[in-house]
């Protein structure tokens, strides 16, 4: 009898740590490129790796099915290229339900930060053809387009020009369309439903680009810790974010996308009012929203949106901007000072090296 008790506990303990342990989230990791820039997963995911893969093959799916079929401006088969090429044609071009959303977020920010950030910015920035100069072989290449040539772009950007009405929208000749300011952050809002979705994962950290999302949590309940890149030397970070739950995170940095001649650092942020690379003396902008913090359900659009608009308004004006949506914003200006909204320096802690 008493050797038949030992035998029933043993089995009945192997059935609890056999069942604990398929319930036990697995780590599975992955990169990929996708929307033109790297993405990082790193998913908690119970039911083993296998679960793992499947989820993140769905997420690279969503991505780039949103760059495919509704932001991309080079390729025809998307809703963006389409409105594009239409410009101009009197006709107002109907809005799917998703670009209809996201280009009212887009004009609120627009308005907001008094035309920094800009969706209409395309034309200005296809005369600084950004995406030729991390291919050019050297900076003699570059040639920065003349006066002439960016007031002649700038006459086809402003998004006041645009009709934006419930479901549609009408371009003027010329203007055109560029969400790359909001595209990654767009991109984690949309992910964010691809994990949702998934009881099986209880937590994910997903960089696209330069927007991260953090989902969950944990397996060990701690917080998640986000580096932020020192824009001052880019191998380093300045520090790190230390988060629970989830979170929208977006940087804009004038080391992301440059090409330097005559001593001049070329970066991709526009300011809209001038066509040129923003000058407001900042290095880089990075701005967190959380879930539910009242932005629409769009905190990583929100958040992609406003660190583009920061960057372009510089401190003062950013700072305020930050605060008016709910969003918490870290500057690091020209001098490598380091700026933040008061509900950010609870999250921000400062690399050991920096202090
Ligand atoms: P981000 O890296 O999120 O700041 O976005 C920069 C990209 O958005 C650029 O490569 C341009 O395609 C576009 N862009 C540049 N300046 C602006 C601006 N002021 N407003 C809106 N979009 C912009
Ligand atoms: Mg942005």
């Amino acid at each position: 009898m008493k050797k038949y008790l030992q035998k029933s506990v043993c089995i009945i303990v192997a059935c609890m740590i056999f069942s604990g342990c398929s319930r036990q989230p697995v780590v599975y990791q992955k990169a990929d490129t996708a929307m033109g820039t790297i993405i990082n997963q790193t998913i908690y995911v119970s039911g083993g790796s296998g679960n793992g893969q499947a989820i993140s093959e769905e997420v690279i799916s969503c991505i780039n099915e949103l760059e495919t079929e509704y932001l991309s401006w080079r390729l025809d088969t998307s809703e963006v290229y389409q409105i594009n090429a239409s410009a101009g044609n009197g006709q107002k071009a109907e809005l799917s339900g998703l670009l209809g959303d996201v280009l009212e977020q887009c004009e609120k920010v627009y308005t907001a930060s008094d035309g920094a950030f800009d969706f209409t910015v395309g034309k200005v920035a296809g005369l600084w053809d950004i995406d030729s100069w991390a291919v050019m072989q050297t900076p003699d290449a570059f040639i920065p387009p003349t006066d002439e040539e960016i007031s002649g772009a700038l006459a086809y950007v402003g998004s006041d020009k645009c009709r934006l009405e419930a479901g549609y929208i009408t371009l003027p000749e010329g203007m055109e369309l560029d969400l790359g300011a909001v595209g990654k952050g767009l991109a984690l809002d949309e992910v964010q439903k691809v994990l949702a979705g998934r009881e099986e994962v209880s937590g994910a950290v997903i960089s696209v680009g330069g927007s991260i999302l953090t989902y969950g949590s944990k397996p060990d309940g701690s917080n998640w810790n986000v580096g932020i890149v020192n824009p001052g030397d880019t191998s380093q970070n300045l520090g790190t974010l230390s988060l629970a739950g989830e979170w929208y995170i977006s940087t804009s940095g004038d080391y992301e996308r440059f090409i330097e001649k005559d001593g001049i650092r070329y970066h991709h942020i526009l300011d809209p009012h001038t066509g040129k690379p923003a000058d407001s003396g900042v290095k880089s902008v990075t701005i967190i929203c959380t879930a539910g913090s009242g932005i629409s359900g769009r905190e990583g659009l929100y958040s992609d949106a406003l660190s583009t608009a920061c960057f372009v308004l510089g401190v003062e004006d950013g700072l305020k901007l930050a605060e008016e949506f709910g969003a918490e914003a870290l500057f690091v200006d020209a001098q490598d000072e380091i700026y933040m909204t008061e509900g950010m320096k609870q999250y921000f802690h400062l690399s050991n090296a920096e202090k």
